[in-house]
């Protein structure tokens, strides 16, 4: 125990020591603290052996002291305390004093070392003057010696100093002298002197510093020098006056304060300093635009080179292959139709025909697009995913990838929706098409009906003395699938698909996933160039380097060229489908730019609302004098009304605007709707139909604009007054709220009335009501009734049940749903 204490004793004096110790207090409580230089500092000073001894009972063994001790003990250890205690005052004091002394020795040099730099800033002063005042001497004599030659000798100096001032400042002829001194031998070793002499002060001071101990707030090094400097540029006549090197600086859209510094090579603080002049409170880790960074620039006698934020994509190779370099390339085929006509069996059998199933086991893997040979030797490239959605979501993402569509059309069905939704789809992308008449093989087949209704939808195939290409094919049997891969190739033939397989490969994603154990993956599409092994890419939002690659097959591969369909590993994370990948040369380039477009998606996120409404798309139109097509989609309750109103937009237009109706359906306008307003950028215009929730929410995500009309003359009327550039932002309808019938009674007298949940808004009696079916509007009158409990009432808020009765109109139904919609009046002049 006793030795523990020696050492306390000696580790106090020798430096810090920690350990865990026992304190203990009045009334036996202890505490464990761990011993720091001022903890041991209150037990320190331990006189004599026999006090030491009471000191090491009383701090190192209270622990396992009895509740009762002696009183002498305890008094012992009260003095021992107190006797610390005083110790401790006495010596705080002392340490207070040496304090002081030293804070008025660090005072002292201080001033020593400002005393000393005046000095040297007087010798340099002087210096300067006689440098000076030589050079006016010589100049003198000079110019009156060679007046008439003077073009050769003096003027040289004169233009090499001009541009070095600052942008606009009129240099004085003194400061002008000054700075050819500054390039002058005999004068730098002058002031080379004064600057070593400062050099030197400045080390003094330091070790000084150091010497003075431990602890205190002296100035650092890198102050003092700036100070001398700053001294410096006062003698030599003002911090502008110092060689500037005239910078192009690059000015984003937005910079951060200290980025702009840090670019034009000047100090953060000047540059705060300059935006608070301008009335810019600022820090340095802020953002300013870029026409405020313009203005500073100019300020600091810079250069500006505004560049856009989206430069940063430049570094992606964009060069135009030059014809040699091409060579020909698969095709990509979408198979495209309506529901149930064979899409997906027609992939397969497609698959199982001509894949040659991979070495190992024979299982070939999806990845969402594979490749088969044709007998007659043509490689042709599936994308394994049918239909609608997939084509016009890589579509909206500026990835075109199909270069043939193969539309299904079983030969017992008929022309369906979603038939000539492929239509319109591929003609919209200007992707050529071929006909597939699938089911053949069943006894109903009637291929030649097929044909006659494709027809009614200005395709007309070559059975028809038409362009298309049509083949009656069976997925089932396998009947005419190698015509029609001999057709899809003769089409590829005319297309005459090119790309070039020696650059930096560029493709877009077909699928992509987070595999639990690979990591993310994505299965890409080679488009042009050739994707290798150790490639660093930027896919979308994401970058990565290829770190294997696996092809349709299930064999690694170490490259894939144009039209190739693999998977790639090694990403940072997961693009989405319909991105596009591109191979640059640095990891620094590719997270440079995946990081702008992850900003850049943010703010279009936010933004998103306004993207394809009306206004904008005739703004757009008007701006660009190329864009002289109004794209618009039409969903109509009726094939009449569908019809009525492709009419009436054709009618519409003039030299400069037509309205091109991208697809007219009928029946709630869907999420496929959505996507192909996007990717054509035109609003989606709703006749007696709404959008079902899914379509709902991908617009106003995607900010497509959907306009909802009951008149069709309103309709026509707002697509005229766009075409026109009129269009007022004026709502003619606000729907206030949405009701859902959960069951119809029969009321004698009254008749049907719906029990119905408000599940949006506000039910009001007084306000006009339509009754939707399938988000097709079957009905739109008034109320007769609106109930709340027994009670008529003037409103039902949302969440609330109700039952309402409409006037005139029995047919409702449990599932309908009611639209609650006020009209405001808008006058108009009639045509
Ligand atoms: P998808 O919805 O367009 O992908 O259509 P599917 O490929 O799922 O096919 C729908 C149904 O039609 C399935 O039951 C298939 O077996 C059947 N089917 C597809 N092609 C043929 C065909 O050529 N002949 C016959 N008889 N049935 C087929």
């Amino acid at each position: 125990m006793s030795d523990t204490d020696g050492k306390k004793t000696l580790g106090l004096r020798g430096g810090p020591r920690s350990g865990q110790v026992k304190q203990s207090f009045s009334h036996g409580r202890t505490k464990n603290v761990v011993v720091e230089t001022k903890r041991k500092r209150v037990m320190v000073p331990k006189p004599g052996a026999g006090k030491g001894g009471a000191g090491g009972a009383a701090s190192s063994d209270p622990s396992r002291r009895p509740a009762g001790i002696s009183d002498a003990e305890q008094d012992r250890r009260l003095k021992a305390l107190q006797a610390a205690k005083a110790r401790e005052a006495d010596e705080q004091r002392a340490r207070e004093e040496e304090e002081k002394r030293r804070e008025e020795d660090r005072q002292r040099r201080r001033e020593e070392a400002e005393a000393k730099e005046r000095e040297d800033r007087e010798r340099e002063e002087r210096a300067r003057q006689k440098a000076e005042e030589e050079e006016r001497a010589r100049k003198e004599a000079a110019a009156s010696k060679a007046r008439a030659e003077a073009a050769a000798a003096q003027p040289a100096p004169a233009a090499a100093d001009e541009p070095r001032g600052p942008a606009a400042a009129k240099p004085a002829p003194a400061r002008k002298d000054r700075e050819r001194d500054n390039n002058r031998g005999d004068d730098r070793q002058n002031r080379g002197k004064g600057r070593d002499d400062n050099r030197r002060a400045g080390k003094l001071t330091l070790n000084q510093a150091l010497s003075g101990g431990e602890g205190g707030r002296q100035r650092s090094l890198a102050a003092m020098k700036r100070k001398q400097e700053r001294a410096r540029q006062k003698a030599l006549g003002g911090g502008d006056n110092r060689e500037k090197i005239v910078r192009d600086v690059q000015v984003p859209e937005t910079i951060v304060v200290s980025e702009l510094a840090n670019r034009m090579a000047e100090r953060v603080a000047d540059v705060v300093k300059e935006l608070m002049k301008m009335g810019m409170m600022v820090t340095q880790n802020q953002s300013i635009d870029a026409d405020t960074a313009e203005l500073i620039v100019e300020e600091f006698g810079h250069k500006v080179v505004r560049v856009s934020d989206a430069d940063v994509e430049d570094v992606i190779d964009t060069v135009e292959d030059k014809e040699e370099d091409l060579v020909s390339r698969p095709p990509v085929i979408t198979i495209m139709g309506h529901v149930d006509h064979g899409k997906t069996s027609l992939l397969d059998a497609i698959r199982d025909a001509k894949v040659v199933a991979g070495e190992a086991g024979g299982i070939t893997q999806h990845i969402g697009a594979y490749q088969v040979t044709t007998d007659g030797g043509a490689v042709l490239s599936f994308l394994d995913t049918p239909g609608h959605a997939a084509f016009t979501s890589m579509r909206a993402r500026g990835a075109q990838v199909t270069d043939i569509v193969v539309l299904v059309v079983a030969a017992d069905d008929s022309v369906m929706p979603q038939t000539i939704e492929a239509i319109n789809h591929a003609k919209a992308a200007e992707v050529p098409m071929i006909v597939a008449i699938n089911k053949c093989d069943k006894p109903e087949a009637n291929p030649d009906k097929v044909r006659t209704e494709l027809l009614q939808h200005e395709v007309i195939v070559e059975k028809m003395s038409g362009e298309v290409q049509d083949v009656e094919v069976s997925a089932i049997t396998g009947q005419g699938l190698d015509e029609l891969l001999e057709a899809i190739a003769l089409q590829s033939e005319i297309l005459e698909l090119k790309a070039n397989p020696h650059r930096a490969a560029s493709g877009a994603v077909i699928e992509a996933q987070l595999d639990v154990g690979r990591g993310p993956v994505a299965t890409v599409l080679v488009q042009n160039g050739t994707l290798k092994q150790g490639d660093i890419f930027v896919v979308g939002e994401q970058w990565g380097k290829v770190r294997a690659l696996i092809s349709d097959t299930g064999e690694r591969v170490t490259e894939a060229g144009p039209s190739v369909p693999v998977e790639v590993l090694g990403l940072n994370g997961t693009p989405e489908a319909g991105d596009v990948l591109n191979v640059v040369e640095t990891e620094a380039q590719a997270r440079e730019i995946a990081e702008y477009r992850e900003n850049a998606a943010k703010e279009k996120r936010a933004a998103a609302g306004a993207a394809t409404t009306l206004e904008q798309l005739m703004a757009k139109a008007k701006e660009d004098e190329n864009v002289q097509e109004m794209p618009i989609l039409v969903k109509a309750d009726v094939q009449g009304s569908a019809e009525a109103i492709v009419q009436a937009m054709e009618k519409i237009g003039n030299e400069e605007v037509r309205v091109r109706v991208l697809h007219a359906g009928v029946g709630a306008i869907t999420e496929t709707d959505v996507g192909l307003a996007e990717a054509s950028g035109a609003p989606i215009m709703g006749f007696n139909v709404r959008a079902n929730a899914p379509a709902r929410n991908a617009a106003n995500q995607k900010g497509v604009e959907i306009r909802y009309y009951s008149v069709i003359y309103d309709l026509v009327d707002d697509v005229k007054a766009a075409a026109s550039g009129l269009l007022s932002a004026e709502i003619r309808e606000n729907f206030i709220g949405y009701a859902e019938i959960k069951e119809v009674f029969k009321v004698s007298g009254v008749g049907k009335v719906a029990g119905c949940l408000v599940t949006e808004g506000v039910a009001r009696r007084s306000a006009g009501v339509r009754l939707l079916r399938d988000n097709v509007v079957i009905h739109e009158g008034t109320l007769k009734t609106l109930k709340r409990f027994k009670d008529e009432v003037p409103e039902v808020q949302s969440g609330q049940e109700c039952g309402m009765a409409f006037e005139n109109y029995d047919d409702i139904r449990a599932g309908d749903v009611i639209e609650i919609f006020e009209r405001e009046e808008i006058e108009r002049a009639l045509d």
